[in-house]
């Protein structure tokens, strides 16, 4: 990087007030932005996908960290400006598409072949940061395209993805993210590092895919009896679960699971095997 000015200039250069519509929250502090670009490993091989660039902080960090190449999807045009600067200074390193990173086909607009690194590294607003979570999370072909997920979000949010059984925090989200990887907290990230500071605390997530804890077991049904489980988490699973289309005694006694116990207090691996019981149940009926 040669010859970019600091943020602050850039944001007062191309008029980048934050708008509260976009969920802008910038971070300007290059100190931080290399320590969160840093967090996926060496970046000399990966093709590093960024939604929501903003000004460039994160993603000039990402590029002075030694990515190959990075795409970056900005939904607010008046950032594009600033983002072909950051592109000159590396070489066309950068490559922005302008849109909504929730329409995105990934895999076409970073170009992927079968051995590429894809890793995904973004600072995002709250509300569209957990829904490509669970886009990412819920592809139909697994292992995924993408080696990690490096991801901001709030930090009760953070806490939820990983949170162990019998826990408050364990949820849909906890079971979702830890049957399909391994997740944890990289980085906790205050309020004020952020211009205009948000109202809560943040913190980075770093996700890593795995093989599927179990080949047999499918998606939907999966969610399904996560979804009804946790639906009332305060209730016996024996009631939680009356809303599926089979009987709750026979599926509990078919996955040995106490009918008095609370979908706080079942693991991943119980989870699983309770939505391939689900499955075979419906099968019989
Ligand atoms: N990455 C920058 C940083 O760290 O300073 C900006 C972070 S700001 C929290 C989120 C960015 O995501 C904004 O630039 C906003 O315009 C962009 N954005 C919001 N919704 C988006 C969407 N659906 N698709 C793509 N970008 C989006």
């Amino acid at each position: 990087m040669s010859e970019l000015p600091p943020l602050r200039e850039v944001i007062n250069t191309y008029d980048l007030r934050a708008k509260k519509s976009f969920g802008q929250n910038f971070l300007l502090d290059l100190n931080l932005t290399r320590k969160i670009a840093r967090i996926p490993g060496d970046l000399s091989e990966s093709i590093v996908y960024e939604v929501g660039p903003g000004p460039g902080g994160l993603t000039r960090a990402l590029l002075m960290e030694g990515a190959k190449r990075v795409f970056a999807a900005e939904m607010d045009e008046r950032c594009l400006p600033a983002l072909s600067d950051v592109s000159a200074a590396f070489d066309d390193r950068l490559t922005v598409q302008l849109g909504d990173a929730l329409e995105i086909d990934e895999p076409t607009l970073l170009r992927l072949e079968p051995s590429s690194d894809a890793r995904i590294v973004a600072n995002l607003p709250y509300n569209v940061g957990t829904l490509l979570f669970i886009k990412w999370l819920t592809l139909d072909s697994w292992k995924p395209w993408y080696k990690s997920l490096t991801l901001m979000f709030q930090q009760e949010v953070a806490e939820r993805i990983v949170a162990s059984p019998g826990t408050k925090a364990y949820g849909r989200l906890s079971v979702l993210a830890q049957w399909r990887g391994r997740a944890r907290i990289a980085m906790k990230v205050p309020a004020a590092a952020f211009t205009p500071p948000p109202k809560v605390a943040s913190a980075i997530v770093h996700f890593e895919p795995s093989e599927p804890l179990d080949m047999d077991v499918e998606l939907g049904d999966l969610e399904k009896v996560v979804e009804k489980a946790f639906g009332q988490r305060r209730k016996m699973l024996r009631a939680s679960l009356k809303g599926l289309d089979v009987s709750p005694t026979d599926l509990l006694e078919r996955a040995e699971l106490e009918p008095t116990q609370r979908a706080e207090n079942v693991s991943v691996a119980q989870f699983v095997n309770l939505a391939k019981c689900y499955r075979k149940l419906k099968s019989t009926n």
